[in-house]
């Protein structure tokens, strides 16, 4: 049987933050225990039928963090490195995400042990389905609605939601988000992430004093996050001088042509394609010297064993825990100013909540509609944790993290959940 319960960095970071916030807000023994602990995990083990007739069995899981204030929500990741270890940080951190932007959910991760890639779309639709059906006893709009994630899409939302909607005998639209337009879907989900990482990025900018029309930035990952991000500071007047991805980077310091990068990487170029730029690696990226860094790739990237060398001034964290705790403090001492994670990239779970609320009420949103709302709940909410970290002379990393935990700490304790 695989071993899915494997060490991970990220859950080592997600509870370090966990316990400074607990400590700090001198939260009881009793809660904290609550809080600390994942609520609900599911194991599966399913076969899928190949193309050429044979068998595989998949492992996949399902997370729940904690549900306190309302149904669980988070993403559905396909990756041969997934592990529960990372499900278990990352549905906390999808919990304090949901809290700090003032979202009526829990936290959920899940995820399948497989290359996605190395599958045919029908390969893909069997084992989606069969996925669906052996975690569905803990899905549905009012209990647990997934998203994509890494190596999912729209097209596997779709057959999720047609999955439980063939269980129920009737279209169940708010069972997932992100899902194509056409069956409920939202306009705007795609780019949610990085507007709502462009929001805060443009506003910490003109915090720390720099103005953003002759701003420089950096954006590590041109994904779907990363590649959303860097087009969007651009159009907010920021100067784009460097972009990578897992092959490596670009730099210039006139700015990067940005659609033209977007047009090499979809036609299947690579970077090293592009004229007028030099290349350079993400290690390089990392320590230019700019106003705003923005990592959109992967975990722990910046720890003690390069924090030394960052040279920008804000650093907007794009992916989630891209920071470790000990690059945290290094960046802290030379006054860094980060907005983290849990509220800088939470666009995308506030766009999946339009999108959910839409569909239960099989209301549909003007279009535009969203791209306003989505930012004026971005701005109150960085509004409210750099008003903490001021009051309480913290990082915006530990006053986002008190107001999050303290939210779903009152309503574990509001509600009885424990004695
Ligand atoms: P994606 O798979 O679309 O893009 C990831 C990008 O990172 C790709 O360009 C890839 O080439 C690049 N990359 C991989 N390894 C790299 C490395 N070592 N150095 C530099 N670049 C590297 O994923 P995404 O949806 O853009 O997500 C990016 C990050 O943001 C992930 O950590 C994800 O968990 C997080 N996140 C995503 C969302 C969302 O809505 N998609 C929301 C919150 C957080």
């Amino acid at each position: 049987m695989t071993d899915v319960v494997q060490a991970s960095a990220t859950l080592a970071i997600a509870q370090h933050n966990f316990d400074r916030a607990a400590e700090q807000l001198e939260l009881d023994p009793s809660t904290t225990a609550v809080l600390r602990q994942i609520k609900r995990e599911l194991i599966v083990h399913f076969p899928v039928e190949m193309d050429d007739g044979s068998f595989h069995v998949y492992t996949g899981f399902r997370v729940q963090h904690n549900l306190a204030r309302g149904p669980a929500k988070g993403g559905l990741r396909y990756h041969p490195a997934m592990t529960l270890a990372d499900a278990r940080a990352l549905a906390m951190f999808m919990t304090w995400k949901a809290a700090v932007v003032g979202l009526p959910f829990g936290g959920a991760k899940g995820g399948v042990i497989v290359d996605p890639k190395a599958l045919s779309i029908t390969e893909r639709e069997r084992l989606t389905r069969r996925l669906t059906t052996e975690l569905s006893l803990l899905l549905g709009p009012d209990r647990d609605i997934p998203a994509p994630d890494i190596g999912t899409g729209p097209q596997e939302m779709a057959w999720i939601m047609d999955t439980l909607s063939m269980h129920a005998g009737h279209s169940v639209p708010a069972s997932v988000t992100g899902k194509p337009i056409s069956i409920g879907g939202f306009e705007g989900r795609h780019s949610a992430t990085g507007r709502g990482i462009t929001t805060v990025a443009v506003q910490a900018l003109r915090d720390s004093g720099i103005d953003p029309a002759s701003a420089t930035a950096a954006v590590q990952g041109f994904g779907q996050v990363g590649s959303t991000t860097a087009h969007l500071l651009a159009a907010a007047g920021v100067r784009v001088v460097a972009v990578s991805d897992s092959r490596g980077g670009v730099h210039s310091d006139a700015g990067l042509d940005l659609d033209a990068l977007s047009a090499l990487k979809e036609e299947g170029g690579s970077f090293a394609d592009y004229v007028g730029a030099d290349a350079l690696t993400n290690d390089e990226l990392l320590s230019l010297p700019i106003d705003l860094l923005v990592p959109c790739a992967l975990e722990a990237q910046i720890t003690a064993g390069n924090a030394a060398q960052i040279n920008a001034r804000v650093i907007a964290e794009g992916a989630n825990a891209a920071v470790d705790p000990q690059g945290d403090a290094i960046l802290a001492d030379r006054g860094v100013l980060i907005v983290p994670d849990i509220l800088a990239n939470a666009g995308g779970v506030v766009v999946s909540y339009f999108e959910w609320v839409q569909d239960l009420q099989a209301f549909f949103w003007a279009p535009g509609e969203s791209n306003a709302r989505l930012r004026e709940v971005m701005v109150r909410s960085y509004d409210a944790v750099r008003a903490r970290a001021q009051s309480e002379s913290v990082s915006m990393r530990e006053a986002a993290y008190h107001i999050a935990v303290a939210k779903v700490a009152e309503a574990t304790q509001v509600r009885g959940i424990y004695p």
